[in-house]
């Protein structure tokens, strides 16, 4: 990281020598608002040492992948945020194809494997690939066994009238896990069977929670049998000891790209391309681990951690990013979903 030791800008010295850095108007060179969605620990991570690393003051706000889409559209005439870092690809897709978010193409792109340069091309490069991970499930070792099921291992077992008011998803609309849930149900039974699922599931589902790791650690914790998350957010909590198992789901799953985009009329545009290109760097992707985030990195120079779930090994959907990512189908999902699942009696 000593490659960025030059971009320590005058504001470090005007820090030191006690200017009244919060009272400089937002465009001031040495900040960058930062909307984050990946987990507290690693979004504090990366913007600690972005800070360290360069200088630039980072304001970091942590939401989950729907909200932040959200927000940018809502400060769309007066935008205040500079960069979108994290979060699953499909909103940063609907974003893209919304021109919310700014072209542009790092230097560092000749160095990212090709799933992450065809979230770039999707996005008419308004947004690049940073992780990859897989959708699946958590279940709490000790719960199942007093409910007398077997281990739960496909997605069709999730239905079992055993786990009724026993399992956590977050709301699709808030989380991008969710969304990546109802698209890959969708892609992998067909429109009309997927709906069916989520409408069982539905009785089973205790609450929806708001961000989409949250079921991983209500699993952990044994305040619920079942939550279904990114693989790699279950295998956080198994990696600490907790009774929580996480699966890959017999029959296939998706995944998700996680992504960065530039702010589209970012006050701080030269900050948030050095932010950008930092974070595709393997010494920016190498604060994952150590934060407990254990995604496959998008740098084919970065070190795979190795508590990162296997994809190779797992039985994956050749999931449509592009579909599911534009702004109609996920609109029209959401609301679809909203209609027919989530008003549903219980
Ligand atoms: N946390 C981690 C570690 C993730 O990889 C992702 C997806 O990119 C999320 C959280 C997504 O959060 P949410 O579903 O709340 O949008």
């Amino acid at each position: 990281m000593q490659g960025f030791q030059w971009l320590r800008t005058g504001v470090l010295a005007a820090l030191a020598s006690g200017a009244a850095f919060a009272a400089a108007p937002a465009q001031a060179q040495g900040a960058l608002v930062m909307y984050c969605g990946v987990q507290e620990e690693w979004c504090r991570a990366m913007s600690t040492a972005f800070e360290r690393d360069t200088g630039i003051k980072v304001a970091m706000t942590r939401k989950s992948a729907g909200e932040i889409y959200a927000q940018l559209k809502a400060e769309s005439a007066n935008p205040r945020g500079d960069i979108w870092w994290g979060g699953t690809g499909d909103p940063h897709l609907q974003a893209a194809e919304e021109g919310l978010t700014f072209e542009y193409e790092s230097p560092v792109n000749k160095d990212l494997h090709d799933w992450a340069l065809s979230q770039w091309k999707a996005a008419q490069k308004r947004s690049v690939g940073i992780y990859a991970g897989a959708l699946g499930f958590g279940y709490n070792t000790q719960q199942i066994k007093q409910k007398g099921l077997s281990e739960p291992k496909c997605w069709a077992d999730l239905l079992d009238p055993k786990l009724k008011d026993d399992v956590q998803v977050a709301d699709p609309n808030s989380s991008g896990t969710a969304y990546n849930l109802l698209a890959t149900v969708v892609q992998l039974m067909g429109e009309e069977k997927g709906f069916d699922y989520l409408k069982k599931l539905h009785k089973n589902v205790s609450q929806y929670t708001k961000s989409g790791a949250a079921p991983a650690k209500a699993a952990s914790l044994g305040e619920t049998a079942v939550g279904i998350v990114f693989i790699h957010d279950a295998v956080v909590f198994a990696v600490q000891g907790d009774p929580i198992k996480a699966v890959a789901p017999c029959e296939g799953t998706g995944y998700e790209i996680g992504s960065m985009s530039i702010i589209k009329g970012a006050r701080n545009l030269d900050n948030a391309k050095k932010f950008y290109d930092w974070a595709l760097t393997p010494a920016a992707q190498a604060l994952a681990a150590p934060a407990k985030s254990y995604q496959v990195p998008s740098n084919k120079n970065s070190t795979v951690p190795p508590q990162a779930p296997k994809m190779s090994e797992m039985k994956m959907i050749d999931y449509d990013f592009v579909k599911y990512g534009s702004s109609a189908e996920r609109t029209r999902l959401l609301t679809k979903w909203d209609k027919e699942v989530k008003a549903l009696p219980k």
